[in-house]
């Protein structure tokens, strides 16, 4: 794809077991095959894994690219905003509350990021077994842009995309509730805990390498995602477009931002692809740098973002192009 793309692939890439644990639609290699439950057309179908034992559900991929690795193939794991939507503000659909009815776990962030799964818990007049990502003890929540969280402040719920927290104490609580579900039984999943943690401590290694000698820190971000990222690997979420999902700057907060980012001497805007990239390039043009995609969701779709390590080294090197660590995208 291009230099940065190439140095991350030249570094150390795991060949452990996880390798043949992708979550791709269908390829349940050993472990839990990740199903949409959503097909583009829309209607899901939730009979369509019929074959499985054992369903968990998540509200958004990253939990389910986390739980897949975890399980069994006699576990489905399904999503229920589908790829490439954005779970700020999504509108649950009949066939969800058909999915949580039929859930044997139910895996969900918590705060405002996915508050409509309250609404579909009651439309499904149960309430499955439950993981929930911001209640697990001692994650270090942080408020925006990886402020310290004020008293009365909601906690930046994208806690995934840091792999040591995931490591050390998502992973841990998650596999416990896995386990309670696990056809295979607790010791099946605990060897896969351990096989995902070093994997996990690789991938950590890998990212370290890869921005360490990156020549700026600091970056604006679409919406902001990225302050756990950022704290983790030294890096600084300046700004972002939108102050809080879905809303967007007005001209006089676009014009500051622009000045801001040329002060900073930010070379890249982020875009996500589950967001609208009009505003993102606006600013790019407005302060004359490039545009750069990073993903914090994933995508079963694509091999490269349909597993959790992937989607992050996907990340790592898109920062790599953003903050001026190879030949200019
Ligand atoms: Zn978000």
């Amino acid at each position: 794809m291009d230099g940065a793309s190439e140095a991350a692939r030249g570094g150390a890439r795991p060949g452990g077991p996880l390798r043949s644990r992708r979550v791709l639609a269908g390829l349940g290699a050993g472990s839990a095959a990740l199903a949409l439950a959503c097909s583009p057309g829309g209607g899901g179908d939730p009979g369509h894994d019929a074959a499985a034992e054992v369903r968990v559900v998540a509200t958004v991929v990253p939990l389910a690219l986390l739980a897949s690795p975890l399980a069994s193939s006699r576990v489905a794991v399904e999503v229920l905003v589908p790829p490439g939507a954005t779970p700020h503000g999504y509108e649950p659909r009949p066939s969800d509350v058909a999915r949580l009815a039929a859930a044997d776990l139910f895996l969900r962030v918590g705060g405002s990021l996915d508050a409509w799964a309250a609404r579909l818990l009651d439309a499904a007049g149960r309430e499955p077994a439950s993981f929930v990502l911001l209640d697990v003890p001692d994650l270090g929540l942080r408020g925006l842009h990886g402020a310290p969280l004020r008293p009365t402040e909601e906690p930046d719920p994208h806690v995934w995309l840091d792999p040591v927290r995931v490591r050390d104490r998502v992973l841990p609580v998650l596999a416990r509730r896995v386990a309670a579900v696990e056809p295979e039984g607790p010791a099946a999943v605990a060897g896969r805990l351990e096989a995902f943690r070093r994997e996990l401590t690789s991938l950590d290694g890998e990212i370290r390498g890869l921005l360490e000698g990156i020549p700026t820190r600091a970056f604006v971000s679409f919406h902001p995602t990225w302050g756990y990222f950022a704290e983790r690997y030294g890096l600084r979420e300046l700004e972002a477009l939108e102050k809080a999902p879905g809303r967007p700057p007005s001209p006089a907060e676009l014009a500051r931002l622009a000045e801001l980012a040329r002060s900073e001497g930010v070379r890249a805007v982020l875009l996500e692809p589950q967001l609208d990239p009009k505003l993102g390039r606006a600013l790019a043009r407005e302060i004359g740098v490039a545009t750069v995609v990073a993903d914090p969701l994933g995508d079963p779709r694509d091999p490269e973002r349909s597993t959790y390590a992937g989607l992050m080294r996907f990340n790592a090197r898109a920062f790599h192009r953003a903050l001026g660590g190879a030949s200019p995208p």
